[in-house]
Protein backbone atom coordinates (compact mmCIF):
# COMPACT_ATOMS: atom_id res chain seq x y z
CA UNK A 1 0.00 0.00 0.00
CA UNK A 2 1.25 3.42 -1.00
CA UNK A 3 0.26 6.39 1.21
CA UNK A 4 1.55 10.19 1.87
CA UNK A 5 2.89 10.45 5.48
CA UNK A 6 3.56 13.82 7.25
CA UNK A 7 6.98 14.97 8.74
CA UNK A 8 7.67 17.42 10.88
CA UNK A 9 10.68 18.86 13.33
CA UNK A 10 10.23 18.35 17.45
CA UNK A 11 8.70 21.62 18.04
CA UNK A 12 6.37 21.60 14.82
CA UNK A 13 7.43 24.81 12.92
CA UNK A 14 8.74 22.39 10.03
CA UNK A 15 6.63 20.35 8.53
CA UNK A 16 6.32 18.61 5.44
CA UNK A 17 4.91 15.42 3.67
CA UNK A 18 6.79 12.27 2.49
CA UNK A 19 4.91 10.89 -0.71
CA UNK A 20 3.97 7.49 -2.01
CA UNK A 21 5.50 5.45 0.70
CA UNK A 22 5.58 1.54 0.83
CA UNK A 23 8.14 -0.64 2.37
CA UNK A 24 8.99 -1.92 -1.30
CA UNK A 25 10.00 1.99 -2.46
CA UNK A 26 12.15 3.16 0.29
CA UNK A 27 15.19 1.74 2.16
CA UNK A 28 15.22 1.77 6.25
CA UNK A 29 18.38 1.05 7.88
CA UNK A 30 19.98 1.78 10.99
CA UNK A 31 23.34 3.45 10.59
CA UNK A 32 25.79 3.30 13.82
CA UNK A 33 28.41 5.03 12.30
CA UNK A 34 30.44 7.68 14.12
CA UNK A 35 29.74 10.50 12.02
CA UNK A 36 25.68 9.78 12.09
CA UNK A 37 26.84 10.21 16.16
CA UNK A 38 28.85 12.96 16.17
CA UNK A 39 25.91 14.78 14.29
CA UNK A 40 23.33 14.23 17.30
CA UNK A 41 25.46 14.84 19.73
CA UNK A 42 26.21 18.77 18.14
CA UNK A 43 22.59 18.94 17.74
CA UNK A 44 22.53 17.99 21.46
CA UNK A 45 19.66 14.90 20.43
CA UNK A 46 21.68 12.22 21.49
CA UNK A 47 18.47 10.96 22.79
CA UNK A 48 17.44 9.80 19.54
CA UNK A 49 20.28 7.23 18.95
CA UNK A 50 19.57 3.80 19.79
CA UNK A 51 21.56 1.96 23.08
CA UNK A 52 24.12 1.21 20.36
CA UNK A 53 24.55 4.63 19.13
CA UNK A 54 22.52 4.10 15.94
CA UNK A 55 20.12 6.28 14.26
CA UNK A 56 16.97 5.04 12.73
CA UNK A 57 16.69 5.88 9.13
CA UNK A 58 14.90 5.70 5.50
CA UNK A 59 16.59 6.51 2.44
CA UNK A 60 14.03 8.10 0.02
CA UNK A 61 14.00 9.72 -3.49
CA UNK A 62 14.32 13.71 -3.16
CA UNK A 63 11.67 14.35 -5.19
CA UNK A 64 9.03 12.61 -3.23
CA UNK A 65 10.15 15.46 0.31
CA UNK A 66 8.76 18.55 0.36
CA UNK A 67 8.01 20.90 3.47
CA UNK A 68 4.90 23.35 2.99
CA UNK A 69 6.10 25.13 6.64
CA UNK A 70 8.60 26.45 8.02
CA UNK A 71 11.41 25.57 4.97
CA UNK A 72 13.12 28.68 6.12
CA UNK A 73 13.90 26.74 9.08
CA UNK A 74 16.23 24.34 7.14
CA UNK A 75 20.16 24.46 7.66
CA UNK A 76 22.96 22.12 7.42
CA UNK A 77 26.18 21.20 8.80
CA UNK A 78 28.80 19.10 7.37
CA UNK A 79 31.31 17.53 9.86
CA UNK A 80 33.98 18.10 7.39
CA UNK A 81 34.86 20.12 4.30
CA UNK A 82 33.42 17.58 1.78
CA UNK A 83 31.52 15.63 4.30
CA UNK A 84 28.22 14.31 4.20
CA UNK A 85 25.87 17.14 4.38
CA UNK A 86 23.84 16.59 7.38
CA UNK A 87 20.06 18.93 7.42
CA UNK A 88 18.01 19.69 10.14
CA UNK A 89 15.66 22.46 11.83
CA UNK A 90 17.07 25.07 13.16
CA UNK A 91 14.03 25.83 15.24
CA UNK A 92 14.81 23.42 17.81
CA UNK A 93 17.62 21.48 16.44
CA UNK A 94 15.80 18.58 15.19
CA UNK A 95 17.70 16.01 12.56
CA UNK A 96 15.98 16.14 9.49
CA UNK A 97 18.67 13.52 7.56
CA UNK A 98 21.74 13.17 5.21
CA UNK A 99 22.41 13.27 1.33
CA UNK A 100 25.62 13.21 -0.97
CA UNK A 101 25.02 16.29 -3.93
CA UNK A 102 22.09 15.93 -5.99
CA UNK A 103 23.65 13.82 -8.56
CA UNK A 104 23.40 11.14 -5.81
CA UNK A 105 20.11 11.42 -5.63
CA UNK A 106 18.86 10.42 -2.49
CA UNK A 107 17.84 11.50 0.91
CA UNK A 108 18.45 9.89 4.42
CA UNK A 109 15.59 10.88 6.49
CA UNK A 110 15.62 10.41 10.16
CA UNK A 111 12.28 7.94 11.28
CA UNK A 112 11.68 10.06 14.03
CA UNK A 113 10.37 13.04 11.95
CA UNK A 114 7.37 10.81 11.18
CA UNK A 115 6.60 9.57 14.65
CA UNK A 116 5.68 13.78 15.77
CA UNK A 117 1.77 14.25 14.19
CA UNK A 118 -0.93 13.10 15.95
CA UNK A 119 -1.68 11.45 12.65
CA UNK A 120 1.76 9.15 12.86
CA UNK A 121 1.56 5.62 11.81
CA UNK A 122 4.08 3.28 13.50
CA UNK A 123 7.25 3.39 11.27
CA UNK A 124 7.13 -0.61 10.99
CA UNK A 125 3.17 -0.22 9.08
CA UNK A 126 4.80 2.53 6.54
CA UNK A 127 8.29 2.19 6.09
CA UNK A 128 8.77 -2.10 7.04
CA UNK A 129 11.50 -3.00 9.21
CA UNK A 130 15.07 -1.84 9.22
CA UNK A 131 16.27 -4.10 6.13
CA UNK A 132 19.91 -3.86 7.20
CA UNK A 133 22.35 -2.78 10.19
CA UNK A 134 25.66 -0.57 9.19
CA UNK A 135 28.79 0.38 10.64
CA UNK A 136 28.40 -1.48 13.57
CA UNK A 137 32.43 -1.14 14.26
CA UNK A 138 31.16 2.23 15.52
CA UNK A 139 29.02 0.81 18.14
CA UNK A 140 28.32 1.90 21.64
CA UNK A 141 28.46 -1.94 23.60
CA UNK A 142 28.55 -4.87 21.80
CA UNK A 143 27.51 -4.54 18.03
CA UNK A 144 24.39 -5.60 16.91
CA UNK A 145 24.31 -8.94 15.14
CA UNK A 146 25.04 -8.29 11.37
CA UNK A 147 26.04 -5.06 11.43
CA UNK A 148 29.59 -5.01 10.72
CA UNK A 149 30.26 -7.06 7.86
CA UNK A 150 29.03 -5.45 4.90
CA UNK A 151 25.85 -5.81 3.89
CA UNK A 152 25.96 -7.07 0.26
CA UNK A 153 22.59 -7.32 -0.55
CA UNK A 154 21.63 -3.77 1.20
CA UNK A 155 24.42 -2.32 -0.48
CA UNK A 156 23.06 -3.91 -3.82
CA UNK A 157 19.62 -3.07 -3.25
CA UNK A 158 20.78 0.81 -2.24
CA UNK A 159 22.51 1.30 -5.51
CA UNK A 160 19.50 -0.20 -7.83
CA UNK A 161 17.09 2.10 -5.35
CA UNK A 162 19.44 4.94 -6.12
CA UNK A 163 19.67 4.24 -9.81
CA UNK A 164 16.13 3.91 -10.73
CA UNK A 165 15.73 7.70 -9.10
CA UNK A 166 18.26 9.07 -11.46
CA UNK A 167 16.80 7.61 -14.23
CA UNK A 168 12.82 8.24 -13.44
CA UNK A 169 13.87 11.82 -12.85
CA UNK A 170 13.09 11.84 -9.05
CA UNK A 171 16.12 13.74 -8.17
CA UNK A 172 14.22 17.54 -8.75
CA UNK A 173 12.83 19.06 -7.12
CA UNK A 174 14.70 18.55 -4.04
CA UNK A 175 14.15 19.42 -0.90
CA UNK A 176 17.48 20.54 0.11
CA UNK A 177 19.07 21.33 -2.95
CA UNK A 178 18.42 25.07 -5.59
CA UNK A 179 17.58 23.27 -9.40
CA UNK A 180 18.93 25.95 -10.85
CA UNK A 181 22.81 26.48 -9.06
CA UNK A 182 22.54 22.97 -7.76
CA UNK A 183 23.98 24.60 -4.66
CA UNK A 184 22.33 23.94 -1.25
CA UNK A 185 18.78 25.56 -0.70
CA UNK A 186 20.10 27.30 2.68
CA UNK A 187 23.06 28.10 4.77
CA UNK A 188 25.92 25.19 5.14
CA UNK A 189 27.98 25.41 8.40
CA UNK A 190 31.40 23.55 8.39
CA UNK A 191 32.71 22.05 11.54
CA UNK A 192 36.39 22.81 12.68
CA UNK A 193 38.68 20.79 13.60
CA UNK A 194 38.56 21.05 16.99
CA UNK A 195 35.21 21.27 16.93
CA UNK A 196 34.58 17.40 15.02
CA UNK A 197 37.66 16.34 17.49
CA UNK A 198 35.28 17.86 20.48
CA UNK A 199 32.55 15.39 19.48
CA UNK A 200 35.01 12.31 18.83
CA UNK A 201 34.63 11.02 22.46
CA UNK A 202 31.21 10.88 22.56
CA UNK A 203 30.81 8.24 19.80
CA UNK A 204 31.76 5.06 19.50
CA UNK A 205 33.44 2.68 19.00
CA UNK A 206 33.54 2.50 23.25
CA UNK A 207 31.83 0.29 25.44
CA UNK A 208 28.58 0.56 26.90
CA UNK A 209 27.83 2.78 29.87
CA UNK A 210 27.29 0.76 33.32
ZN1 LIG B 1 11.33 22.81 15.24
ZN1 LIG C 1 25.90 6.90 9.57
Amino acid sequence: MFRDVELQCRCGKLHGWLRDVAPSAVNRVVCYCDDCQAFLHHLGCADLLDDHGGSDIVQVAPSTVSFDRGSELVAAVRLTPKGTYRWYASCCKTPLGDTWTPRLPFVGLATELFQQSPSAVPCDEVFGAPRGRLFGKFAIGEPPPGSVKPNVRLIARTIRKVLAWKVRGKTWPHPFFDRASGNPACPVTVLSTAERDALRPLCGPRPARA
